[in-house]
């Protein structure tokens, strides 16, 4: 269930993210396996070379006190939406703005994930 979800302000499942899921690996040894696939898949595709450490953790888009993974810090969507103080984009009046818009091509999940939260909100 959606609501059970720990879903970023843009409509990512963060429980399901790569970078939080090799932030919470016990196993020594597995978790910098991921970290090395997760630093190869950054360098691969977006040309940027990340430490395959503990400076990648994340605990999710929504923390206030936690790490969050740089790629996410900077992020406007993040920004507009807190700023605004709402959960998440699909309680905001100006849904889908152009700027998430351009995100949803990327990430349809997250389009399918604002969807059912709006579905669950009386307008
Ligand atoms: S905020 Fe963190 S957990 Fe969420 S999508 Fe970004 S990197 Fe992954
Ligand atoms: S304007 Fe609304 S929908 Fe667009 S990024 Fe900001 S909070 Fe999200």
């Amino acid at each position: 269930m959606i609501m059970n979800k720990m879903i970023a302000y843009c409509g990512l499942t963060c429980d399901s993210c790569p970078i939080h899921l090799a932030t919470l690996e016990k196993n020594k040894s597995t978790q910098q396996t991921m970290r090395e696939a997760i630093a190869e898949l950054c360098s691969r595709i977006y040309r940027i070379q990340l430490q395959a450490d503990d400076q990648m953790d994340c605990d999710g888009c929504r923390t206030t006190a936690g790490r969050l993974f740089f790629g996410c810090f900077g992020c406007k969507i993040r920004g507009c939406a807190s700023l605004k103080k709402i959960e998440n984009c699909a309680y905001c009046g100006e849904f889908a703005c152009v700027r998430l818009k351009k995100h949803f091509l990327m990430e349809p999940g997250a389009l399918a994930n604002l969807e059912e939260i709006r579905k669950t909100m009386d307008f």
